[in-house]
């Protein structure tokens, strides 16, 4: 049995790194360069979102590396994050591969940074000033901006902050605009009703399937969204670094067989304008 799992794993980090050397011999591809306008969402690649709220800039997961260790980029980011003006950073967990110190340290140090437990100590030492943890179900207001943590089912546990390391998704709340952004998580029903304009969703390694105790799948993101009630998903955290076994053309396939039309399937530096509200 034990001998089984050894082998299983071994067999799945051999598949994870004979697909990533591959793509040293690849030039990794340019993305879309959409602007940024007022009241949109901009894909900068993986987890990486820009969302422009009346003219209040709120980054998630900020991540534009051109590695993760080994792990290469497919796909360059769309965006220098260190040439704009980021109002708020909003951290899911603290992975990899949505907390990068290296993007981090780049970034203008004045933004709030809103992040989940135990993440205080890293965000102190990479310079930022103001650093707001939200545990779940804590909602965070200032006059511009209303921002509530759920929790998302995740481990977020990352060497060396602890093992009480929590994942938030977040819904952010500016004027008449409500976005969900769900970070890493496996299916769980505690996103009820949030009746957002947009949910951004994330879809990328759920293989092999015991990574679903962690990631959902494409079907499961597309269930929780509606469980939400937003009106559109933006589906994300594919198509960035391959992290897992699933391949993003098959991630891509099974989101247009499933859209009723409420899915806005979108690539890198893409920009979706946010509807006006009437
Ligand atoms: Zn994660
Ligand atoms: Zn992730």
């Amino acid at each position: 049995m034990k001998f089984n799992r050894i082998k299983k794993i071994f067999g799945y980090m051999y598949e994870l790194h004979r697909r990533n050397f591959k793509l040293y011999f690849k030039p990794t591809r340019n993305p879309l360069h959409d602007p940024v306008e007022t009241n949109s969402i901009h894909w900068v690649g993986h987890a990486t979102v820009v969302i422009n709220l009346f003219n209040k800039v709120i980054v998630t997961d900020p991540v534009t590396s051109m590695n993760l260790g080994q792990i290469k980029r497919l796909i360059k980011p769309s965006l220098n994050l260190s040439t704009i003006n980021i109002d708020y950073i909003l951290l899911s967990h603290g992975h990899m591969d949505h907390m990068n110190y290296s993007t981090l340290i780049k970034i203008n140090k004045s933004a709030i940074v809103i992040a989940p437990k135990n993440l205080k100590l890293p965000l102190k030492v990479l310079g930022f000033k103001n650093i707001i943890i939200l545990t779940h179900n804590q909602t965070y207001i200032d006059s511009y901006i209303n921002i509530k943590a759920l929790k998302a089912s995740h481990d977020g546990r990352r060497y060396p902050w602890g093992a009480k390391a929590e994942s938030n998704s977040y819904i952010i709340k500016r004027k008449s605009k409500k976005i969900f952004f769900a970070g890493d998580t496996a299916y769980t029903n505690v996103y009820k009703d949030l009746v957002a304009d947009v949910a951004i969703m994330p879809v990328g390694c759920y293989k092999p399937d015991e990574f679903q105790d962690l990631h959902c799948t494409p079907q499961q993101s597309f269930k929780m969204f509606k469980m939400t009630g937003a009106k559109i998903m933006i589906p994300i955290h594919y198509k960035t670094y391959i992290l897992a076994q699933d391949k993003d053309e098959v991630t891509r396939d099974t989101l247009k067989r499933i859209n009723d039309g409420s899915i806005k399937i979108i690539d890198v530096g893409q920009t979706v304008k946010l509807e006006d509200s009437k």
